[in-house]
């Protein structure tokens, strides 16, 4: 059969974050690739906070719903520990609502990329000078395809991550101090393993709860019955009206693999690495993935995969989960040894993108020894790894 003529020179399957933050660097650079992005559901609704931690220079500081220079961790009230950096780094927050009308305005406004909703991708057929695309919507043929498809539509078997459940509330007196973040707080470990609370104030009297844990999985309703239990907890009587809410999973995980070299095909996103494997953290990887990945297309290159993380950060990554996925471990003793600890900057960039060799030696002297030196029981050697 003759190989159809590519009406794209690029396709992105998911107007998510990473696809929708491509087509923002695209249009910025200035590209005049014809793009397609296709997106499965009908409508963008706010069903998440992107929360990062960086200075006030970044390029999306007019879309921040929150700023917070202080940000706190605990096992209990009484053990508070709280983080301000001497440096204007602050954690920042942008609500997904905010950052999709903004990208939707920009590809509106465009002549080259195009945003197509209600589109499911079902297959995927690599040929020789393109790639085709069968859909609920009809074929479409393009040059390259970027997925970001996340994980549960590939992979059968359960990671290990982040599930969480939130509530953004408002309440009918002052209840919040709308300065501090309460990034890890009642920090504690049941039979569904390591959970916290999160709680983003975003006035005196209007915040995000939400429950996480770190596991394999976490039934809804335990998540539903924590999240209601910190709630009534903080709230001691006083009333409020729930506003809207939000779940999800981010994969913690060394096992995902780059993107296959020379293939018309790249993924992207949190399936394929872009969630930092101890921290769950993606936001900030997937905009420089993006900025990465529209530069290389403006100049006529392919498209990028996600940047794999330098070796001696894998490493310390695997072990780190290796050691909070063990039961056995207290692990909220290990957060917060890192919060009591460390510098405020330094714990940010340990847990981020932009940590050094350095952060993770001021790690080390931070944590508990035995449970890590009982974790390198069967870890692998340190080896570089290729892109
Ligand atoms: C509720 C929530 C809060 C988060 N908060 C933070 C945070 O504070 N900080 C942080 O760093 N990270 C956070 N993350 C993690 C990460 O930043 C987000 O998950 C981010 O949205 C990942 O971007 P993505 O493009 O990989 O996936 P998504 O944004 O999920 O985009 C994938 C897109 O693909 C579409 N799609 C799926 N299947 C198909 C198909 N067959 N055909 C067409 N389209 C399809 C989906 O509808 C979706 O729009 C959060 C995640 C969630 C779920």
């Amino acid at each position: 059969m003759k190989e159809a003529h590519p009406e794209y020179d690029l396709i992105v399957i998911g107007g998510g974050c990473a696809g929708l933050s491509l087509a923002r660097l695209l249009i910025e650079n200035g590209s005049n690739l014809r793009v397609l992005i296709v997106e499965h559901r009908d409508a963008y609704s706010d069903d998440r906070t992107w929360c990062f931690w960086e200075k006030s220079d970044h390029s999306l500081k007019n879309l921040e719903a929150k700023v917070w220079a202080t940000w706190q961790f605990s096992c209990a009230d009484d053990d508070i520990y709280s983080h301000k950096s001497n440096s204007d780094l602050a954690y920042r927050c942008i609500r997904s609502a905010s950052f999709y009308k903004h990208v939707q305005n920009h590809i509106d406004k465009s002549t080259h990329l195009s945003l197509m909703m209600s589109v499911r991708v079902k297959n995927i057929q690599e040929n020789a000078k393109s790639v085709s695309l069968t859909t609920d919507r009809g074929e479409f043929c393009s040059r390259w395809v970027i997925d970001t498809r996340p994980l549960r539509d590939r992979v059968v078997k359960r990671p290990f991550g982040q599930h969480f459940l939130g509530i953004e509330i408002e309440c009918d007196q002052d209840m919040f101090d709308d300065q501090v973040a309460q990034i890890m707080i009642n920090m504690q470990q049941d039979e569904y393993g390591f959970r916290f609370t999160y709680l983003l104030p975003f006035s005196k009297r209007r915040a995000l709860f939400e429950e996480t844990r770190f596991t394999r999985s976490a039934p809804e309703e335990v998540l539903e019955t924590a999240l209601q239990d910190s709630i009534k907890k903080k709230m001691k009587g006083v009333g409020f009206q729930e506003h809207r809410r939000e779940r999800g999973f981010i994969p913690m995980s060394c096992n995902t693999k780059p993107a296959q070299q020379n293939s018309r095909i790249v993924q992207a996103g949190v399936a394929v690495g872009a969630a930092r494997p101890s921290t769950g953290y993606a936001f900030l990887r997937i905009q420089a993935w993006a900025l990465e990945c529209a530069l290389a297309l403006s100049k006529g290159a392919p498209p990028t995969c996600q940047t794999v993380d330098p070796a001696w950060m894998r490493w310390a990554d695997r072990l780190f989960l290796k050691v909070i996925e063990d039961p056995s471990n207290d692990v909220p003793e290990i957060f917060l040894a890192l919060a009591k600890r460390m510098r405020p900057d330094h714990f940010v960039r340990f847990l981020s993108d932009s940590a050094q060799p350095t952060d993770l030696l001021r790690a080390i002297y931070a944590l508990p020894k035995r449970p890590f030196i009982a974790g390198l029981t069967g870890m692998p050697r340190l080896k570089p790894v290729s892109r």
